[in-house]
């Protein structure tokens, strides 16, 4: 199928959850064919690549950064980025407060919290994610706000394990929500295990693969 006819296909299967196009190592042909009908959340998880595309694609696009970020790379994104989904620190969460205010915008961001059972993923625990959540510093922070949470599952055939990975994100984010309302957004899913993740309450899921074709 086509990116286009993969893109609809994706918009009826998850009505109601948002859809962010994992557009990484692709060419900006295809990022403007899923533009077309109307896409418009993009994810890069390299900031040159994205401020590249940034630069030559419509300027209504969303652009989500779903990388780990290094701190001193925040500046070249914080004039146009729309989405971080894997803060891990206060530091990180600081930084990005600062070069906001800069650029005179609100930059908002996902704690990712780390629930796969690999040493390679990146991410938080909820006990960590939680203290970031209560911190007096990021109270004073006016520039970054935190919306939600991001997950990934292990990469892996058993589905069991990873349903189980997702119930847990999801517990943690219903829990953080009785305390922090401004918790929006709970993004987890890929092209492998999104139909897991919607199930388990997913409300934003990351696909590359499945609509841009094998990188
Ligand atoms: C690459 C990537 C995705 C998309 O992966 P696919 O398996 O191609 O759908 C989602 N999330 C993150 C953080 C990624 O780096």
């Amino acid at each position: 199928m086509s990116i286009s006819e993969n893109i609809k296909k994706f918009k009826t299967e998850i009505e109601g959850v948002s859809l962010v196009a994992i557009s990484k190592t692709k060419p900006t042909a295809d990022l403007l064919e899923a533009y077309n009908t109307g896409q418009r959340l993009f994810g890069e998880n390299k900031i040159q690549e994205m401020t590249e595309k940034w630069e030559d694609l419509p300027k209504d696009i969303e652009w989500h950064m779903v990388g780990h970020v290094q701190r001193n790379k925040v500046k070249y994104m914080a004039p146009y980025v729309g989405l971080i989904h894997a803060v891990d620190s206060l530091k990180l969460l600081k930084e990005i407060d600062k070069e906001a205010k800069k650029n005179n915008r609100i930059i908002k961001c996902l704690l990712q919290i780390k629930i796969a059972d690999e040493d390679s993923k990146f991410g938080i625990s909820a006990e960590e994610a939680g203290s970031i959540l209560k911190s007096e510093k990021l109270a004073e922070m006016e520039n970054v706000k935190v919306t939600g949470l991001m997950g990934m599952a292990t990469f892996t055939e058993d589905e069991e394990q990873v349903k189980k990975e997702f119930q847990y994100l999801k517990s943690v984010f219903d829990e953080f929500q009785k305390n922090f309302k401004e918790l929006k957004t709970l993004s987890m899913g890929m092209s492998g295990d999104y139909e897991i993740a919607v199930e388990c309450g997913s409300n934003m899921v990351r696909i590359g693969s499945a609509i841009f074709g094998e990188r």
